[in-house]
């Protein structure tokens, strides 16, 4: 079969979801919104507290569970036809009761979203009292940790307006100086929408001198001065999938504190020995061993405090993890952050970060803004 076969991605996916069922012999896997739910339905809302539920059964067709005033919301983003609905002041639980005959699921596997809330998991125990229960990430793990075509598109033109915006940011020279953080990371979301995306994809990281010594440190009222080391953090999103990637930059002419060069090179010599480390057949920690060699042969392993990287997809963080321990290998299509820091703690931060693709001969970058520490 061949994806032209499909309308949608996502009846594919799902289909695939079903395969896996079977191999991890289950039944069924019943979703609540949030990424799992898009990944194989198309239909994108938060977490509520009113029941809408996906069920995935390994035999038979996909079932929403849902308000009826999600009704045409569902019918306009999802393929899956076949729509339970309750009013507000009904009990839904009749509904869950059908769904569980219908699907045949008493006594059965049933895998429930990692991210579903308890009040829907207690719902469910209720409901199957002779049902065993596991994680739906035993199956969707492996459906989305290697990107499609459609979510490699999105994630590259989302990487490419936050390396615009990169470089418009490291324009500004001499008049970021003054600026607050927080008046720079309202500058950076404004221009991503500008140039767009749909937002920023987390909280934009602004860490200015002493405040760049703290990995997540996200933005305040600081006061960005002449030759302060900045760490810049920041992505966007284009159709659900997020860019996220760091530059340090010092701002105008002045120096950089003393040691900052060196601390600059031995970064930016991580960052390459991790990516020139990421290919097929690879393991993720051998990725995260590489990039710590280089830090640990400078003297700074001390000082390089997090992992490697992360995957990402429709999370910002989601497997593969780039961490010592992690033995799983690497493939064409996998998507990670190569982001190795250096943190002084009272001084300065540097992180480099790009996020990669691998491909069958190694990998590629999906961020090209330059990389040095110069503005202007
Ligand atoms: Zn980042
Ligand atoms: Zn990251």
């Amino acid at each position: 079969m061949t994806n032209s076969e499909y309308d949608l991605p996502h009846e594919e996916r799902t289909r695939r979801c079903r395969r896996a069922l079977a191999d991890v012999d289950a039944d069924c896997v019943v979703l609540s919104p949030g990424p799992n739910m898009t990944y194989l339905s198309g239909f994108t809302d938060e977490p509520m507290e009113r029941h809408l539920l996906l069920f995935v059964p390994r035999e038979g067709d996909p079932t929403f569970l849902a308000p009826t005033m999600y009704d045409e919301q569902i019918r306009a983003a999802s393929w899956v036809d076949d729509r339970r609905l309750w009013d507000d002041g009904e009990d839904p639980q009749g509904h869950l009761e059908a769904i569980a005959d219908a699907l045949d699921l008493r006594g059965g596997r049933v895998l429930v979203d990692d991210r579903m809330w308890a009040l829907f998991t207690q719902d469910l125990r209720r409901t199957l009292p002779d049902a065993t229960f596991g994680l739906a990430s035993e199956v969707t793990t492996e459906l989305r940790i290697r990107k499609d075509g459609t979510e490699l598109a999105a994630m590259r033109r989302a990487g490419e307006i936050a390396d615009a915006v990169s470089a418009d940011v490291r324009a500004l020279g001499d008049e970021a100086i003054g600026m607050t953080e927080q008046e720079l990371a309202r500058e950076i979301e404004s221009r991503l929408v500008a140039a767009g995306g749909e937002g920023p994809s987390f909280e934009v990281v602004v860490g200015s001198g002493p405040n760049g010594a703290m990995p997540h440190h996200r933005h305040g009222d600081r006061e960005i001065g002449p030759g302060d080391p900045v760490v810049l953090d920041f992505g966007t999103r284009v159709a659900g999938y997020p860019s996220d990637q760091t530059r340090t930059v010092a701002f105008g002419d002045a120096e950089p504190p003393s040691e900052f060069e060196d601390v600059f090179e031995v970064v930016c010599e991580a960052q390459e020995a991790g990516i020139d480390a990421a290919e097929p057949g690879a393991t993720a920690e051998a990725v995260d061993r590489a990039a710590r060699a280089v830090i640990d042969d400078a003297g700074f392993g001390d000082a390089f405090v997090h992992r490697t990287g992360h995957g990402v997809g429709l999370e910002v963080h989601e497997p593969p993890y780039v961490v010592a321990g992690n033995d799983r290998e690497l493939e064409p299509g996998m998507v990670f952050s190569v982001e190795p820091g250096i943190y002084l703690e009272g001084r300065f931060g540097v992180r480099i970060e790009d996020l990669v693709v691998v491909t069958a001969s190694g990998c590629e970058r999906l961020n090209r803004s330059p990389r040095h520490h110069r503005t202007g």
